[in-house]
């Protein structure tokens, strides 16, 4: 069997910098050290910096005031968070991916300036939790298929932003409806990432290419899970597992040639250990 493995599949650059910020700041700290949330969805990756002694807190409330230290993750987060670790004296270190904070800073002249905010993107998501909470005098909508902007009254100025995990097509698409509507002024910024946009397009030409695809990754990561969607409309064969030991051997009864990649917060160790599993039954 052929095996064909994703150059790009694996960390990106903001998901290095937030772990590797985390791991340093809780070699120099002294304090209790704790991620806000997660610091990917990977929960191996969590694993790993529970051992070095930096765990996860879901507030501010439980980590200690005064002494305790707070990681900002890649996702981000609103302001109200920062004055919220502030009032509590904690130390703060900011891991926000410089395009998420980019997205802040747009959302948040956009809204000085009366424009309504849509964002394409998952409303549950940290990342979209955050850049609506720089949305503080107008409106914000987050819009997850590009349809629904059609039941929503939109005021005159309109600004269009994504999730940085979204598919340009998506995007693409909302913004023509939105251009279908008279009087109404568009402003469009594409903030999907250039890291999710070249994972996307080696995916597709992946899941063209082979006869069965595997995406690793954690199933809560919004962008593994979208290069799985995106790979499994293309490629029915298509397989997102968690880690090697979720894949079965009957997947790839009568396949030649196999694609293997990852989404942006998968570890490379994890990607080896897949790889070499389909090396082994592929001989
Ligand atoms: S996917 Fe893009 S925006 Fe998100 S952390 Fe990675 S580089 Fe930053």
């Amino acid at each position: 069997m052929k095996l064909e493995v994703g150059k790009h599949a694996g960390f990106c650059f903001g998901v290095k910098r937030a772990i590797q910020v985390a791991f340093d700041s809780g070699e120099k700290y002294s304090g209790v050290v704790r991620t806000l949330g997660p610091i990917i969805h990977n929960p191996q990756v969590v694993q790993e910096l529970e051992a070095a002694g930096i765990a996860v807190a879901q507030n501010l409330e439980e980590i200690p005031t005064d002494t305790g230290m707070v990681i900002i993750r890649s996702h981000g987060v609103g302001p109200q968070i920062y004055e919220s670790a502030n009032a509590r004296n904690l130390a703060l270190v900011d891991a926000t991916c410089p395009f998420v904070k980019k997205i802040h800073s747009i959302v948040a002249q956009m809204d000085d300036e009366g424009y309504d905010i849509v964002v394409l993107g998952e409303a549950d998501h940290p990342e979209v939790i955050g850049i609506c909470a720089y949305v503080t005098n107008g409106r914000v909508f987050v819009i997850d298929e590009p349809e629904k902007i059609r039941d929503i009254r939109l005021g005159r100025k309109v600004a269009l932003l994504a999730q940085t995990t979204q598919e340009t097509r998506q995007f693409s698409a909302l913004l023509a409806i939105l251009g279908e509507k008279n009087n109404c002024e568009i402003r469009s910024f594409n903030t999907i990432c250039d890291a999710t946009g070249v994972r996307q397009q080696e995916a597709i030409r992946l899941a063209q290419q082979s006869d069965i695809v595997i995406i690793v990754g954690g199933k809560k990561s919004a962008n593994t899970t979208r290069l799985a969607a995106i790979c499994q409309e293309i490629q029915p064969s298509t397989y997102h597992v968690e880690t090697v030991h979720e894949l079965d051997a009957a997947w790839f009864t009568g396949k030649t040639r196999a694609g293997i990649t990852a989404g942006a917060s998968t570890p490379e160790s994890e990607i080896n250990k897949v790889v070499a599993w389909v090396q082994a039954i592929g001989q």
